[in-house]
């Protein structure tokens, strides 16, 4: 039987590395844990979100629900291309729902999540050169001191991560609609740098930056 090429290799431990996912159980949590992620080892572009939601943890599909729609509307993308994970890998902060306050409202990202599983899982992912760092819970840990006073602030530095592969975003739930309106600039001259970025990546032309885009080094704690 012929040797596995590097990339083989890759490819079957990330697979048993996800089903270590599948099979954590380290979080306290009010539900049966369902780690929602999508990766693989040819992915160019990761998205580092929160956690999932409601709708997302019924369905297990990461940004089935409205964020997911307006995510897409600011990529410019298609569902096909979104979740069509040779090229797009998606890891949250935290993989599992967390559970709601007693508001109703969703708790933040587990924790114990990212110092966990991202270093291992990153490690396997070596195409990636494009990492967008969805609210200020990814930014936290993939910027650390780099992130500027808020995620506003840290939005609005968006070009000073460019040349490490390295893209903040706002979180895009109706819960900031009221942020967009009132900050234009982020669609006026973000938006378009950030479509012109994947356009390139996906087309070929974008070289690997400095670090690669992969955020694998950074070790910071998560938030
Ligand atoms: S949130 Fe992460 S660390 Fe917690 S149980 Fe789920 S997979 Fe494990």
């Amino acid at each position: 039987m012929p040797a596995l090429t590097a990339d083989a290799r890759r490819a079957r431990a990330l697979e048993r590395l996800v089903a270590k996912v599948r099979g954590c159980r380290a979080c306290p949590l009010p539900h049966e844990p369902r780690p929602v992620l999508r990766v693989s080892a040819t992915a160019r572009m990761l998205i580092v979100g929160q956690a999932p939601g409601t709708k997302v943890h019924a369905t297990g599909v990461p940004w089935n629900d409205a964020s997911g729609d307006r995510l897409r509307q600011w990529l410019e993308m298609d569902r096909d291309t979104f979740y069509d994970v040779s090229r797009i890998a998606i890891m949250p902060m935290g993989f599992c729902f967390p559970g709601q306050d007693a508001n109703g409202s969703d708790l933040p990202p587990r924790r114990e999540c990212a110092p966990k599983w991202h270093a291992p899982i990153l490690a396997l992912m070596p195409e990636i050169r494009l990492t967008l760092l969805v609210g200020s819970y990814a930014q936290a840990r993939y910027l650390g001191p780099r992130a500027k006073q808020g995620m506003t602030e840290t939005v609005r530095a968006f070009a000073e991560y460019l040349p490490d592969g390295l893209m903040p975003l706002p979180h895009p739930s109706w819960r900031n609609t009221g942020w967009l309106k009132r900050n234009p600039w982020f669609e006026a001259e973000v938006l378009p740098v950030l479509r012109e970025r994947v356009r390139r990546l996906f087309d070929d032309q974008e070289p690997a930056a400095v670090g690669a885009g992969t955020p694998a080094g950074r070790s910071g704690s998560g938030p």
